[in-house]
Order: structure tokens, then C-alpha cells, then sequence
């Protein structure tokens, strides 16, 4: 199995942290993939049943920048291409208007879209039940998933459940 994974969410998140830890040292692929010029591959996981690669999205965190709707346009089709989508925020963060307008816009899409759920560790374990469910009541997700990107907390089980959908 192999697949596109595009990684979004706000500065800050934690999408580098967790593409480190991820793949490690075994970044290697510095070069856009020829078929998705407008794609940064930022690394590839590869493991004995699957491969993942994970590309950038450029873009879609500044709609109200001038070049706004060709950029969103881009970021769309971008999102269409891939396999699957991981939308990250910040467990102790409220999602802002800028996230909510990308929520929306990937509902009803084909490609499913994970809601990673990151930096569980600077909250209380008993929040991350309230959290899922608060977004489970707004959104329709793929599947939910609260990691610690930092700590390796859960990240084992966000792999194995993106493998399922490649
Ligand atoms: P990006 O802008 O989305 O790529 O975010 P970064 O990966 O650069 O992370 C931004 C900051 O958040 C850095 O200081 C990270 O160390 C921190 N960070 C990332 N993941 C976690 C996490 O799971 N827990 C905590 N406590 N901090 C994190
Ligand atoms: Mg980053």
C-alpha cells in the first residue's frame, strides 16, 4: 500500500514536530514529486506494508491574502489528490475562524479527513474525551485522533489507522 498524505493546520500546531518524528533520519526525498509540482514532498515513511508520503499544502492557511481565492483554489485541488487529509490543531487552543472556514470546505469531499488532535499532553486526560466529543457534535471526521507529536504519545495508532485508508 502507498499513499499522499497532506498535512494542514496554523503555525505552531505541531506539523514539523510530528513529520520528525515520523520519519526521523530517514528524510530523504528533498525534490517535489514530478506529477504534483505545487506539492512540497516534506518525507517519506516507508515501513514493510505501506508507504506514506507527505506533502505540503501551500496556501490554504491565508485566505485573506491577495492572491486568496487562486490560492484556495490550488489548495483544493491539491486535497483532492491525495489519499488522505490530516487536519491538525492544538488540544488546549479553540479552533479560530480561519480553521473553521477549512473544516467546512472539506466536508463533503471524498478524501476523508482526520482531525489530529495534538499536544495532548499539556491537558488534562480527562479533557480529551470532552474535545472529541465537542468536535464530533460540529463535524463529520473521518476519524479523530489525539496524539502527543512531541511525546510519541498515540502516533503508533494514527499511522496504523492512516494505513487503513491508502
Ligand atoms: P508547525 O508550525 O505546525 O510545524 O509546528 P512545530 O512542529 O514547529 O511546533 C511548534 C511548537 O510546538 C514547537 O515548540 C514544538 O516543540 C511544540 N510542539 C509540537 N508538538 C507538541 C506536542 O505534542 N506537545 C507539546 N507540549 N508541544 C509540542
Ligand atoms: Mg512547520
Amino acid at each position: 500500500k502507498s499513499g499522499f498524505i497532506s498535512i494542514i493546520g496554523r503555525p505552531n500546531v505541531g506539523k514539523s514536530t510530528f513529520l520528525n518524528r515520523v520519519i526521523g533520519q530517514k528524510i530523504a526525498i528533498m525534490s517535489d514529486k514530478p506529477q504534483t509540482t505545487r506539492n512540497k514532498v516534506q518525507g517519506v515513511f516507508t515501513q514493510d506494508t505501506s508507504q506514506m508520503i507527505f506533502i505540503d499544502t501551500p496556501g490554504i492557511h491565508k485566505p485573506k491574502h491577495k492572491l486568496g481565492d487562486f490560492m484556495m483554489k490550488v489548495a483544493k485541488n491539491t486535497l483532492k489528490e491525495v489519499d488522505a487529509i490530516l487536519f491538525m490543531v492544538n488540544a488546549s487552543e479553540p479552533i479560530g475562524a480561519g480553521d473553521k472556514m477549512i473544516i467546512e470546505m472539506l466536508q463533503g469531499n471524498e478524501t476523508p479527513v482526520f482531525l489530529v488532535i495534538n499536544k495532548i499532553d499539556e491537558i488534562h486526560p480527562d479533557e480529551i474525551l470532552a474535545i472529541i466529543d465537542s468536535y464530533k457534535e460540529q463535524y463529520d471526521f473521518a476519524e479523530i485522533v489525539p496524539i502527543s507529536a512531541l511525546q510519541g504519545n498515540n502516533v503508533e495508532r494514527l499511522l496504523a489507522t492512516l494505513e487503513s485508508y491508502l
